[in-house]
Parts: structure tokens; sequence; C-alpha cells
């Protein structure tokens, strides 16, 4: 049987359930195998079981149960549950293995796996290939797994959370969770730590008003629209897995999770001064500025999941995020990625200061920054233009000026341009920032200029 390759993502696996090349019950059965092998071949023979609120997701999970026990593997199935619910259940239940099924924000009829292997660690590519080679040679393990389930999770979770947050004062929290998952758990963690909550679009539905994906201009009209009406003093908004958070202050502007970062960091670094903050290159410039000037350490670095989450490891970040809106608050808690917890850090942020939210936000340093611009290239091109695009950018500009972590990110006196390789699609990633709209305007202007001189990158540039 095939199974279509463009199901393996870099760090997860997504398809369609009702496409017999993508999630059938038969490639759920290899896949599940597959991963059986692989967690074996590390010594692993228990794994936790979870799945979003998508209905269909139960036949999924059951299927997996059925593969990954026929493949001598035990399961502790958890029911449904955000992805930050299911890290938890790993350090809860002491289990290294586990699969969450979801298609995170994926639209309605999409399924997927996001697999485990050690406390806070997902797959990443070369985990990928791997579990790819298992399946090809069909090199499944065999044996006769048990089951149990623990329903008790989200209790647990609660209580550990709200353990580790104190709020000085009761805040009205719009919620909107896109009738994904969330709206299972965020509306009643919010209440619990003592907020107002005004619900929206927390019922779970197969009829989304929007896709439950904060990054997208859907979501935050909506949160934008539902702040103002109620008179909240902030709008909060996850994504369908819980692991990408977004935010709107109570006049509706939206506080993109790189401005959230800076709340954070300030709140962090008042207890741990001199500590590390990583953030991919997409973020603004504010950010390692008010870092600097909280006594902290900004450390820049690769954008993606798996990057991020290396490099805060590694320097021993107390915090760590991306534009995207994964955040990971790693001071007095775990390693992993939890919009649900950032979203009380953040809240915790607020109760301290008598102003508004978009008082505070006017203080922060501004810059005017673009949206993110993708102009196509061909997935075999892109790496090749962008090696040629940093080396020239750094003839033109001076080596100093040129940060190559992840494709250049060239600075200028008031400002900053990134030219990336997207790791999604056939495109070059673009972001410009500036003190002033008019400076923002020259930044593109070079970037435009000099993407002109090659032939293999469009000219039709589309955000998002
Ligand atoms: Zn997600």
């Amino acid at each position: 049987m095939a199974i279509n390759e463009n199901m393996f993502r870099e760090y997860d696996i997504r398809g369609r359930i009702d496409h017999e090349d993508e999630m059938s019950p038969e490639a759920i059965d290899m896949i599940s195998r597959g991963f059986a092998t692989f967690l074996k071949r590390r010594g692993i023979g228990e794994a936790i079981v979870a799945c979003d609120a998508r209905p269909y997701s139960e036949t999924v999970k059951e299927k997996t149960i059925q593969a990954l026990m026929g493949s001598g593997i035990d399961v502790i199935d958890i029911g449904v549950v955000l992805v930050p619910m299911f890290y938890f259940s790993q350090y809860q239940l002491k289990k290294k293995g586990g699969v969450m099924i979801t298609a995170s924000h994926n639209p309605w009829g999409w399924s997927g796996f996001k697999h485990a292997y050690d406390y806070s660690t997902t797959f990443i590519p070369q985990d990928m290939q791997e579990l790819r080679q298992i399946i090809e040679k069909k090199d499944f393990s065999t044996g006769s797994g048990a089951r149990q389930s623990y329903k008790n999770i989200f209790d647990a979770y609660k209580k550990d959370v709200l353990g580790r947050i104190h709020l000085e004062r009761r805040i009205k929290v719009l919620v909107d969770t896109g009738n994904g998952t969330g709206g299972l758990f965020l509306p009643d963690l919010l209440r619990a730590a003592g907020c107002v909550v005004i619900e929206q679009y927390t019922n779970v539905s197969e009829k989304r008003h929007h896709e439950a994906n904060p990054s997208t201009l859907g979501m935050l009209d909506a949160m934008s629209h539902g702040v103002r009406e109620y008179g909240a003093d902030i709008g909060i908004g996850v994504d369908d897995d819980g692991d990408r958070l977004g935010a709107v202050d109570e006049k509706g502007e939206v506080i993109w999770p790189d401005r959230i970062l800076i709340l954070l960091a300030r709140l962090i670094l008042a207890i741990k001064p001199g500590g590390k903050v990583v953030f991919d290159v997409k973020c603004t410039a504010a950010l390692p500025e008010d870092i600097l000037a909280h006594g902290g350490v900004p450390v820049m670095w690769k954008t993606g999941h798996s990057y991020i989450k290396a490099k805060a490891k590694e320097v021993g970040a107390v915090l760590a995020g991306e534009r995207s809106g994964h955040i990971y608050v790693r001071e007095g808690y775990y390693e992993y990625d939890d919009a649900t917890f950032a979203a009380l850090k953040l809240l915790e942020y607020m109760s301290r200061d008598k102003q508004t939210l978009s008082e505070i936000m006017a203080k922060l340093p501004q810059y005017v920054t673009s949206p993110v611009w993708h102009a196509p290239c061909a997935d075999e091109k892109k790496y090749a233009v962008v090696e040629r695009l940093v080396s020239s950018f750094k003839n033109e500009y001076g080596v100093e000026r040129v940060n190559d972590v992840n494709g250049a990110r060239v600075s200028f006196p008031d400002g900053w341009g990134l030219v990336r390789a997207s790791s999604n699609v056939p495109a070059l990633v673009l972001v410009f920032e500036a003190k002033t709209d008019e400076g923002l305007k020259k930044i593109e202007e070079v970037f435009r200029t000099k993407l002109a001189q090659f032939p293999d990158v469009g000219s039709e540039w589309a955000s998002g």
C-alpha cells in the first residue's frame, strides 16, 4: 500500500481521513506500527495516546492504540487533550513514548500525528526519515501490549499550572478557541485562575466561525471585535492543539507573539536577572532591545520548532519563543511550548500593572513591522538562492551587518530586513521592520532590488 509522502512533514504527520493514500485505516496502522518499532529501538515499551476534540480523532486513536498494542507497546489512553497537556502527561505519568493525534489548525477532515520519544521531545526531520524507512522496509516489531486509561490529566495539569501563577487582580478575558479543542479547557482554566471569562467560539464544532489559528486575520479580527463588544481587558486565542498563542489588547489591537515575549521576558528577568531569552529571526528588534534594557541576554536563532527548543536547552534559556506563537516559559516550568501557560503568565504580568494593556504596549520600543511575505521560489532552488543572497548582502554591507543563522537578517540604521527559505512551501520568506513607515519602504526596496537579480524568484509576493 502506498502512503502519500507529502503527509510526512518535518516535525509531524498530517493527512485527510477520507483520502485512501493519506490517513486511511491502513496508513494509520502502518505508521503506528512503524512508530512502535521506533520506540522499541530506543528501549521504550510504553506510550501515552491522546487526541484532539475532532470527533473522528477517536476512531484514529482507537486504530492507533490497536496497532501499538499489536506491536508490543503498552498503551495509556488519556483521551482528549491539548498538546501541552499531552507533554505534561509524559512527566506526570513518567512515560517517554507518546502519540498525539491532531492536525493542529488544519481544516475539518484533516488528522495527523505528533510522535514523542522523550520528555518534551517530539520528532525532528531525522526521526521522520527513520520512521519512513521502517515503514518502507515493513520492519515492524510484534507482541501484545496492555492497555489502560488515565482520565484525569486536565485536573492534574490545572492544579500544577495554577500553583505556578498568581494574579493580583481580576482581569476580564475574552477567550476565542475557533471552535477547536481549546474550548474544552481554556475557559475553565482561566476561571479557576480568577479571571472573568467571556467565551467566543469555544464550542467544539465542525462549523467553524474561523480557523483555530491565531496567526490568521480571521481569528484576530474576531477577537478584536469581541473585546470591544464585551469591554474585555484582553483577548486570548490559541490554535486547535493549544501550542500557539495570539492576543489583542482592550482596544482590539493585535499583540503579535514577539511582543508578548517582551512582557514575559520582563516578568521572568525580574526574578532571574541575566537570564537568556531565545527567539527566532522573524521577531521584532524591540524584543532584544527590551531584553537588554531589563538585564537579560537576547539570543536570536533559526526559525523552527526544533531549532528553538534545542537552542533554549543548549543555552539554558529562561524563556524562548517564535513569532509564530510557540512560547516556552522555561523558568519555573517544563521544557515544552504551552500557549495556555504563556497566556496565564501574560495575565500575571498584566495583573501587576495598573495600566491597560494598550498603555503598556505603547511604552515598548516602537517599530513598524511588515507582514510576513512569501516570494515564490521552487523548493529545489530556494536554498541555493538564499546562500547567494547571504553572500551578496555580506559583500555589499559587510559581514557584521548580516546575521546568517537562518538566511540573511540585514541590519540598517533604523531597522532590519530578513530573507530566508520557507521550510514548508516553495517560497522565500521576507520580513522587514523599521522605526518609520518611510524607513520600512526603503528597506523593502533594497530587498526587492536585490531579489530582482534572481530570475528563480517570483516578483508577486503574497502575505501570510
Ligand atoms: Zn499547534
